[in-house]
């Protein structure tokens, strides 16, 4: 069973992905939660050109990527689950459970260290706030954010199918939780028990610091409410907040060219923690 779906692991990537940006698309035209201020055209293709160029950019330098380091550890019998006699469920759900904590992780760290916000800033930069802003990530921060998840897999042993079952869940509730979609506040209230939902998301995505530094988690909303992260509502309501970051405000300077070379020569403001414990902020 196992072996069936890493056979087809490209077919099952590129489905749920493709479905679910189609299925986000068209709830975005039905049902928008806020007009948009840029023209989708011009979004779309440098969004969609990015997450392109992150797949080539992941192919050439880790070719078996997380889940061909996942099958070398399961050979070798590395790492702290390959070590206990879980039930395979069992050990599923801790691999995916793991990850997701250590993404959270990485996430609060790439705002925190200087250098590594250049990078993430360019998620941030999108001046709307809908489906394509999920896969608006920085080739570099892609890379760095593999081999970031590459040595969870092997301290912690996590299996193949756990990380195939991780990388297509958190690529799901990435296009999920950056809907520009109205749900209605009694779902969303529940929802947000167990997965991030677009309104809690999109205060991560605020102008104002205090809230593009809450709401750190992509799949489950846990791990910012177990650690003090969690902001339930922007201050300024989801409608009149302001998207993206205040340094960043000309659409002109927000194309594919410049946004490839943002972390470069962008000025990062001061959104990160530790620039703003210097800065005495
Ligand atoms: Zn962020
Ligand atoms: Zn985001």
């Amino acid at each position: 069973m196992t072996a069936l779906f890493l056979e087809h692991q490209s077919v099952l990537r590129f489905g749920f992905f493709f479905g679910i940006l189609i299925l986000m698309a068209i709830w975005e035209v039905l049902a928008p939660r806020r007009p948009l201020t840029m023209s989708k055209r011009g979004r779309w293709f440098s969004n969609l050109s990015i997450v392109f160029i992150d797949a080539v950019a992941v192919r050439l330098v880790f070719p078996g990527a997380a889940i061909g380091m996942a099958l070398f550890v399961e050979r070798h019998q590395w790492g702290l689950l390959n070590n206990l006699a879980l039930p395979d469920g069992a050990a599923i759900a801790a691999g995916v459970i793991s990850l997701d904590f250590a993404i959270y992780l990485q996430h609060v760290m790439f705002h925190a260290v200087p250098a590594f916000w250049r990078l993430h800033m360019m998620h941030h930069s999108d001046l709307d706030f809908d489906t394509t802003t999920g896969i608006r990530f920085h080739p570099i921060e892609i890379l760095l954010s593999m081999g970031i998840k590459m040595s969870v897999v092997v301290v912690l042993g996590i299996s193949a199918l756990a990380v195939l079952i991780f990388e297509i869940l958190l690529n799901a509730t990435s296009l999920f939780n950056h809907g520009n979609v109205r749900l209605p506040g009694r779902i969303d209230g529940l929802l947000r028990l167990i997965v991030v939902t677009p309104e809690m998301h999109r205060v991560h995505h605020s102008v104002l610091i205090r809230e593009t530094n809450s709401n750190f988690g992509f799949n489950v909303p846990w791990w910012d409410r177990l650690f003090g992260t969690y902001r339930n509502q922007p201050a300024a309501g989801h409608q009149d907040m302001t998207i993206g970051l205040s340094q960043f405000r000309d659409p002109r300077r927000l194309t594919l060219p410049w946004l490839l070379v943002l972390p470069m020569i962008g000025n990062p403001g001061s959104y990160s923690f530790w620039s703003r414990t210097k800065a005495g902020i």
